[in-house]
């Protein structure tokens, strides 16, 4: 890698934990992949130190940051301007510094759809569920949503959490995909228990975004293997785990003869729509892609 000199350029990630971030792994082999001048550096920063560290970062340069836990939420009214995308998810996982301060937008719904929109399926046609309905189920919500799913159904444990998630969406309108003018995002919300008689209809997605299935809770799924023989023909199931890969989900899945998505191509390509706004040049996908299945296969 090139030297770090005085004209070096800051990149990096707020989070709180952030040492098993792989987000520096991976945007470090791209500025090294394209010889340039930067370095991405993971910034431990705590709730109440926030709008400190924004100051901070703007105080000495930093061209952009990712942002993770805990932080998506609550950065947003730090910044002078959020994209409508972001408004919507209610989270901004991307920031960059501006002359009138810190913009953000979110790049993970760009980062869900991606491994969908190549797949030549009439998405209209095609019913959600969403498992979960925590932060990354409403990247989920408002990807589907821009994909043009007819029906789009969010799964929790919680009546509290499912109500306000459901009236959260009432007066978004985003637009959908080959068509300029935006819609009301429609959702319907159930408790889990209603999963077992919904799974049967045919061409579902079916999404996890909850942690079931995640290291080290390697042999749960959110389906289980009773349920699985239930799942209607033609359906994809997506997990939005990428440790371990494959998940006890996708395994079953693939079993049951479905096409199963992880969340490894999620996590490359939020990344690269971030890098891309950063540095304003194309981002090495295929070395982004490649780091981070090197470092998943290293430590799972
Ligand atoms: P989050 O905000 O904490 O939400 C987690 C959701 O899962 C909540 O709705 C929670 O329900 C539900 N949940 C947790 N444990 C459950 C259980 N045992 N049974 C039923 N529901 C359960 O987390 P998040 O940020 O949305 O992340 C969710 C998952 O997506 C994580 O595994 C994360 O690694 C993954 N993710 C991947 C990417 C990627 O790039 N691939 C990006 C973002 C997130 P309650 O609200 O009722 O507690």
């Amino acid at each position: 890698m090139s030297q770090i000199t005085g004209t070096t350029k800051l990149l990096g990630v707020i989070g709180n934990p952030i040492a098993h971030s792989l987000s520096p792994v991976m945007h470090n082999a791209a500025i090294e992949s394209l010889g340039l001048d930067y370095r991405y550096v993971p910034f431990s920063v705590t709730p109440a130190h926030l709008a400190t560290a924004l100051d901070g970062f703007a105080a000495i340069g930093v061209v952009g940051c990712s942002v993770t836990i805990p932080h998506k939420q609550t950065i947003v009214p730090l910044l002078t301007e959020i994209t409508p995308l972001a408004k919507a998810v209610g989270a901004v996982n991307t920031i960059w510094n501006t002359p009138t301060g810190w913009q953000g937008t979110n790049t993970d719904v760009a980062g869900f759809v991606s491994p969908l929109v190549a797949m030549k399926r009439d998405w209209a046609q095609t019913t959600v569920a969403v498992l979960g309905n925590g932060g990354a189920a409403r990247a989920v919500v408002a990807g589907c949503h821009q994909l043009g799913c007819g029906n789009i159904h969010v799964f929790g444990r919680d009546v509290a959490k499912l109500a306000e998630f459901k009236s959260s969406w009432q007066d978004i309108r985003l637009t959908v995909d080959g068509d300029d003018s935006p819609r009301s995002v429609t959702i319907q919300t159930h408790l889990w228990d209603e999963l077992a008689t919904f799974i049967s209809q045919a061409n579902l997605l079916l999404v996890n975004s909850t942690p079931i299935g995640m290291y080290p809770d390697v042999e749960n799924s959110p389906i289980s293997a009773q349920m699985m023989p239930e799942i209607g023909a033609g359906s994809i199931a997506y997990d939005l785990i990428y440790t371990p890969r494959p998940t006890k989900f996708l395994q079953l899945a693939t079993a049951r003869g479905m096409m199963a998505i992880d969340g490894v191509e999620m996590l490359v390509q939020q990344g690269a729509i971030a890098f891309e706004l950063w540095l304003q040049q194309a981002a090495p996908i295929d070395i982004m892609r490649q780091t981070l299945l090197q470092h998943l296969q290293l430590d799972p």
